[in-house]
C-alpha cells in the first residue's frame, strides 16, 4: 500500500511538471540568435532570431538603464511567423532618447506565441560606450576613467585627483559614493559637444549625467590643472545627488555647487572665483543666502560670485561646525527637508543665522533686519583658528589669474555665452556653469573689469 501510494505520487508529480504552463513556453519557443549592436549618438539596436512550433505573435525588448527603477517595454519591428527576426531600435539622434557614454542596460526579451506560450529571455547587460574613440581605462572599484587622449600620466593624474575627490566627500562632507561611477574625458570642447544631446548648450563645458552615474567632461591634455578641478567639480554634484536624492526637494542651490566648488580646493578658493569673492567681501556686496537658494543668476558675473560665495559658506560650515555637522545636514536633506529646518536641526541656525555667522566671521555686520538671529556659535578652538583664516579672505588673494594656455578653444564660443541659470535639480543632467569654458576665461578678467 505504502509502495502504491509512492508510485502514484510519482505519476502526479510527472504529471504536474509536465503542465507547468512555463515548462511547456520554453520548449515551444526557442531563441535561435540575439545581440545589440550601437553607434553612440546614432542607433542603439536590438536583434532576435526566434522560432516556435506555432506562428510567433508578439516580440517585446525590456530594458531598464542599471541604477534606475524604471522598465521600459517596447514592441519590436517583425513579420509574424514561425520563424521571425525582431529588431527593436534607441534612435539615438532623438534628443529625448538621449543616453550618456557609459549608460549600462539591463534588456530582456519577451516573446509569445499564437498559442498563448510566452518566453522571457535571461537579463544581460550591455554597456553603451563611444565607439568613435579608442578608449583607454584606469579603474577601481568606486570609479573608472575613460580617457583617449593624453598620456598615461594624464590620466593618472585625473584618476588619482578624482579618488581624492571622492575621499574629501566622505572625510569632510560625511558623504560617500552608493554606486561606482563613470568619467570620460573628452579631449576638446567639440568633441564633447559632439557627445553629448543636441540640445546641450554650446557653453556647456561638462555635464553630471546623475542617474547614469556618468560624468562627461572635456579637457585637452594641455588644460590638465583645470580638467582636475572641473572634473572634482562635477563629479562632486553625481556623488551628492545620489546621497541626497530624494522624491520631494532638491538641495539649496548654494550648498550643492558649494561643496562642488570646496572640493576643487579645500583650502581655498579657486581662482576662478576668488577675487570676485574678496571684492565683493571688501565691498559688502555679498549676495545673500536665500538668493543663493535659488537658480543662479545667468549673468556669468554674478554667478561667479554665487559660485564663489557658496565654496566660501560650505567651507564655513565645515571649519566651523565640523564634518560631521556638514554630514548630519545633507542626510535631512536626504529626507526631503525644508532648508531652514534642516539647518535648524543640524546646526542650530536658519539660513538667516548661517549667513549671519559667515557674515560675522568676514567682519560684516548682519542682514538688515536679523540682527537679533546672529549669535555666532564656535564649538571648538580649532574651528575658531580655522573661520579667522577665511575672516580676510582679500590677504589671501594672489594676482589675478590669467586663462591657461590649454583654454583658448573657448575662443571659438561667444564672447558674452549669457548662460541660461541652472534648473535647482535635475533628474538627466547637471549642466554646471562652474564648468563653463567661457566662465573660466572671460569670468575673471570681466569682473575685474566690472568692479
Ligand atoms: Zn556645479
Amino acid at each position: 500500500m505504502k509502495r502504491m501510494y509512492q508510485t502514484i505520487s510519482l505519476a502526479f508529480l510527472i504529471l504536474g511538471l509536465a503542465v507547468v504552463p512555463g515548462v511547456a513556453a520554453q520548449e515551444a519557443i526557442q531563441v535561435v540568435d540575439e545581440g545589440v549592436e550601437a553607434n553612440f549618438r546614432e542607433h542603439l539596436t536590438f536583434t532576435l532570431n526566434a522560432s516556435s512550433a506555432v506562428k510567433i505573435v508578439e516580440a517585446d525588448l525590456l530594458y531598464q538603464v542599471v541604477g534606475q527603477l524604471a522598465t521600459s517595454r517596447n514592441e519590436a519591428e517583425f513579420t509574424p511567423g514561425a520563424s521571425i527576426e525582431a529588431e527593436f531600435k534607441i534612435d539615438q539622434t532623438k534628443p529625448e532618447n538621449y543616453m550618456p557614454p557609459g549608460t549600462e542596460l539591463n534588456y530582456w526579451w519577451k516573446i509569445v506565441d499564437a498559442a498563448g506560450n510566452e518566453l522571457r529571455t535571461e537579463k544581460q547587460t550591455y554597456l553603451y560606450l563611444d565607439n568613435r574613440y579608442e578608449w583607454q581605462t584606469l579603474q577601481n572599484d568606486r570609479l573608472t576613467l575613460y580617457w583617449y587622449e593624453g598620456n598615461d600620466s594624464f590620466g593618472q593624474a585625473l584618476f588619482d585627483r578624482a579618488n581624492v575627490a571622492l575621499d574629501t566627500l566622505a572625510s569632510d562632507v560625511g558623504i560617500s559614493l552608493e554606486d561606482p561611477i563613470k568619467v570620460f574625458i573628452y579631449a576638446s570642447h567639440e568633441d564633447l559637444l559632439r557627445a553629448l544631446s543636441s540640445s546641450a548648450q554650446e557653453w556647456t563645458g561638462g555635464q553630471a549625467f546623475t542617474t547614469f552615474g556618468v560624468v562627461v567632461i572635456g579637457v585637452h591634455p594641455s588644460q590638465l590643472d583645470w580638467g582636475l578641478r572641473a572634473t572634482t567639480h562635477e563629479m562632486s554634484h553625481l556623488v551628492i545627488h545620489q546621497a541626497t536624492n530624494n522624491p520631494y526637494r532638491g538641495l539649496p542651490r548654494w550648498l550643492d555647487e558649494g561643496i562642488a566648488v570646496y572640493n576643487e580646493d579645500t583650502e581655498q578658493l579657486v581662482d576662478d572665483f576668488a577675487p570676485i569673492f574678496d571684492e565683493a567681501v571688501k565691498r559688502n556686496e555679498l549676495m545673500t543666502l536665500r538668493t543663493l537658494s535659488s537658480p543662479f543668476p545667468g549673468d556669468p558675473l554674478l554667478a561667479n560670485l554665487a559660485y564663489g560665495q557658496s565654496g566660501a559658506v560650505v567651507k564655513f560650515i565645515i571649519d566651523t561646525y565640523g564634518p560631521e555637522k556638514m554630514g548630519d545636514l545633507l542626510s535631512i536633506f536626504a529626507e526631503g527637508s525644508l532648508d531652514d529646518e534642516a539647518l535648524e536641526t543640524a546646526l542650530g541656525v536658519n539660513t538667516d543665522g548661517l549667513d549671519n555667522a559667515f557674515r560675522a566671521s568676514l567682519g560684516l555686520p548682519p542682514l538688515p533686519g536679523t540682527a537679533n538671529d546672529a549669535p555666532v556659535e564656535v564649538p571648538t578652538e580649532e574651528a575658531e583658528s580655522a573661520s579667522a583664516e577665511m575672516a580676510n579672505p582679500v590677504e589671501n588673494s594672489g594676482p589675478t589669474p590669467q586663462p591657461e594656455a590649454g583654454q583658448s578653444s573657448a575662443a571659438e564660443l561667444p564672447a558674452e555665452p549669457a548662460p541660461p541659470a541652472e534648473p535647482k535639480s535635475s533628474p538627466f543632467g547637471l549642466p554646471c556653469l562652474a564648468g563653463l569654458l567661457p566662465l573660466a576665461i572671460f569670468g575673471v578678467a570681466a569682473a575685474m573689469r566690472k568692479f
